[in-house]
């Protein structure tokens, strides 16, 4: 059974004359356990999906359920869910240790087990020699490891994070990413993770939904994601994708055969059921999955020539702008060999190829 289950959940504020869709009919289940990540730009939704599973906003339409219980217009406080947010929200005038329990002395629960849970809290997050601290005279990664211990010390069946790591420079965000994951992991307990960066949520999620404009664009582990775009959209937010304008030209073998740019032939493996003979189209093929080099390629990959007009030396790789004619430029990582020379200059021709499977029509 589902941890979260949300069934075709609408959320439509009235701002004056208009009315905002914020959600747009959203399925979802979420598993026991998962560490499951909501992606999207800003205003796409995220936090207002949040909000409806935590109760702090209560559905247009649609139902939430959680543990499978329907918990449709029940109040915050009695779903079995902890919030956290950006803003840690601490009491600046309590101890780390103080904030932490704050929640369980409001729930009268006995002394001795307050003092037993705080300190396995504080062990979790690794600031058990913090205790005493106020939240202050911690550094803002501190200060949010405090914030989480406090939303996990009443044991919830499952966490929601909204956007926790926005406010800290990216080298703790990425050391506070491998924390969260390892806290995970230690507490079993299902999170649900906000977020509009994509690197985050690729590096930490067993499954993402790709969020736009209210409606999920896409589901899947990130590797699905990452490798199998269904949409324009997730192509395009989800890391570098080229997007090349194409023509189908009917099978070759085991491929159809797509004419792009100046006629050159691109190889596809799979086509969207829809699409024949003639059909206009886009194929997308990410920057690392293309090839360069000065040498044509054989018969059994796209190949495409062009003209480098850019290079950008990153180190273990360099990246390569080609204009392939018609209008079009493509980008390709390359990983460097070591000691090596670039493949191309700028202004030099060049050939590009790629495998059939690794681009798809969108
Ligand atoms: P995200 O978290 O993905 O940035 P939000 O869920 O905060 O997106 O917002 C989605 C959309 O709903 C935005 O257009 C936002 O302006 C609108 N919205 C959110 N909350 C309210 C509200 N309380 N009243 C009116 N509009 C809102
Ligand atoms: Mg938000």
């Amino acid at each position: 059974r589902p941890a979260i289950t949300l069934h075709g959940v609408v959320k439509a504020f009235r701002s004056g004359s208009e009315t905002v869709r914020a959600v747009d009919g959203v399925d979802l289940a979420i598993e026991p356990g998962e560490f499951f990540s909501l992606l999207g730009p800003s205003g796409c939704g995220k936090t207002t999906t949040m909000r409806m599973i935590a109760g702090f906003e209560e559905p247009t339409e649609g139902t939430v359920h959680l543990d499978g219980k329907d918990v449709t217009g029940v109040a915050a406080n009695h779903r079995d869910v902890n919030m956290v947010f950006q803003s840690y929200a601490l009491f600046p005038h309590m101890s780390v240790a103080d904030n932490v329990a704050f929640g369980l002395r409001r729930r009268r629960v006995p002394k001795d087990q307050i003092r037993t849970r705080v300190a396995e809290m504080l062990d979790l997050v690794e600031l058990g020699h913090r205790a005493k601290h106020r939240p202050t005279q911690l550094s803002g990664g501190q200060q949010q490891r405090v914030a989480l211990a406090r939303a996990l010390v009443n044991q919830p069946s499952a966490l929601l994070l909204d956007e926790p790591l926005g406010a800290l420079d990216l080298k703790l965000r990425q050391s506070m990413q491998v924390e969260l994951k390892r806290i995970q992991r230690e507490v079993g307990i299902t999170f649900v993770y906000v977020t509009h960066d994509q690197g985050e949520a690729l590096t930490m999620s067993d499954r993402i939904a790709v969020m736009n404009e209210g409606r999920v664009e896409q589901l899947g582990t990130p590797a699905e994601i990452y490798e199998r775009p269904a949409t324009r959209f997730v192509a395009d937010f989800i890391g570098t994708s080229n997007l090349v304008r194409g023509v189908v030209k009917g099978r070759a073998g085991d491929h159809w055969k797509v004419e792009v740019a100046d006629g050159a032939t691109a190889l596809v493996t799979e086509l969207p059921d829809t699409v024949t003979t003639g059909a206009h189209i886009h194929l997308t093929v990410r920057p690392e999955k293309m090839r360069i080099g000065t040498d044509a390629p054989g018969e059994d990959v796209s190949r495409v020539p062009g003209t480098v007009t850019e290079t950008v030396y990153m180190g273990s790789s360099t990246h390569y702008q080609v204009d392939i004619g018609g209008g079009e430029e493509v980008t390709v990582y390359q990983q460097n060999a070591s000691g090596s020379t670039l493949v191309a200059q700028r202004g030099e021709a060049v050939w590009l190829s790629w495998r059939p499977e690794h681009s798809f029509a969108l």
